[in-house]
């Protein structure tokens, strides 16, 4: 086992973590666990469920790529673990168990989340009941307050990186992907441009400062696709995703709003406006009212299923694209776009309330 550690000063793009505790093992990892099937996959990383053989507990291990585009990456990778590591005391965020290092990844040992992704809830036929979903997403913004208490920005928050212990009755949400993550104000303001194109904010289209509230226009989406199942901005290619974001063109008239609570509609209201200040923090939106209903959330878990409201989807459902498509997955670094001026492409070149309860809430 040897223990390594970045030098912060090593040349790191801004808001990247450098600091790292956890011993990364050289060891071979199928010494310790047995590696058995794929839980995920994304560009530079393959998760893949395995068991620690002297446990018999099950973990996810996340397989990142170090060399990407013939680049030197270890920095990024070691920064997805430095902000795992800034989250192990809160449970909203997935833990870091272990890591380990061969000559072509680094490998977290992750907590398994064995719900799978809420976006499996946002698909499905049978919406999950607004009491279930005010839970998670009550759950999403204590792990999102946390992170930004710590002036951590995630910037990919999406269905299919907020996971679940169980899935039915439905668990306790766990973030993961801290790929995009980034520290605040570290130097100067951060304008990379990052995410995936469905999910991400206006100013980010628009090379406007990154900002917490820019996680929490990604809340309002992750929450409007699980009222509704439909992804608000999702055009038929991506140029007409981004103009359906950057004119924040979204429809709440729909059929698919039809049993939507008014105060959900509210809350997603509240979030997804243009300009950043306007949108109101983590801390703020715990105190929305739609998350405070009694009637609501009286009984989370398994006796909610009582209460259940079968919502079918709309016949007018709009994707994007399948969950599979990579190209859904990519961020705009890869983006065919990226060469337009206003997206920057140069990696290395980014510029520089406590939510106790609804008395708090002054934003209606
Ligand atoms: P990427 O950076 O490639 O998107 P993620 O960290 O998002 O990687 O992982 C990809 C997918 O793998 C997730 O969307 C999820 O389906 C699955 N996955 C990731 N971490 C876990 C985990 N701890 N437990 C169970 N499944 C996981
Ligand atoms: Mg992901």
């Amino acid at each position: 086992m040897s223990r390594r550690r970045l030098d912060s000063r090593s040349g790191l793009a801004a808001g990247l973590l450098g600091e790292i505790q956890t011993p990364i093992c050289t060891e071979p990892l199928e010494h310790v666990y047995e590696v058995t099937g794929e839980l995920g996959r994304g560009k530079f990383a393959v998760v893949k469920r395995c068991v620690e053989k002297v446990s018999g507990k099950t973990f996810a291990a996340k397989f990142l790529r170090k060399r990407r585009r013939g680049r030197d990456c270890r920095a990024e990778v070691i920064h997805e673990m430095a902000v795992l590591e800034m989250a192990r005391n809160n449970a909203r965020v997935v833990n870091l168990h272990a890591a380990y290092e061969t000559d072509h990844d680094v490998v977290l040992i992750l907590e398994y989340a064995a719900g799978g992704e809420i976006f499996d809830h946002c698909v499905s036929e049978e919406l999950l009941p607004e009491a279930q979903i005010v839970r998670l997403i009550r759950q999403t913004l204590e792990g999102v307050h946390y992170l930004h208490q710590s002036n951590v920005v995630h910037l990919d928050l999406k269905p299919q990186n907020i996971l679940l212990t169980c899935l039915s009755p439905p668990g306790d949400i766990k973030i993961v992907d801290f790929g995009l993550a980034r520290r605040l104000g570290a130097v100067g303001e951060l304008r990379e441009i990052l995410g995936t194109p469905e999910y991400v904010a206006p100013e980010i289209l628009n090379y406007e400062p990154i900002t917490t509230a820019t996680d929490l226009w990604s809340v309002g989406v992750i929450a409007f696709m699980l009222v509704t199942g439909e992804s608000p901005f999702a055009g038929d290619d991506k140029q007409e995703t981004y103009l359906n974001v950057s004119q924040v063109n979204v429809d709440y008239s729909g059929e698919a709003f039809s049993r939507v609570s008014e105060l959900a509609v509210d809350f997603i209201r509240k979030l997804l406006v243009k300009a950043p200040e306007d949108r109101p923090s983590a801390a703020e939106c715990m105190s929305h009212p739609w998350l405070w209903q009694q009637q609501l959330c009286l009984s989370p878990g398994p006796s909610s299923t009582t209460t259940r409201t079968v919502r079918e989807r709309s016949c007018g459902t709009k994707w994007a694209a399948p969950p599979e498509d990579l190209e859904d997955k990519e961020n705009f670094l890869e983006s065919p776009h990226s060469h337009a001026k206003k997206f920057r492409i140069d990696e290395g070149t980014s510029a520089p309330g406590d939510g106790s309860g609804p008395a708090a809430y002054s934003l209606l």
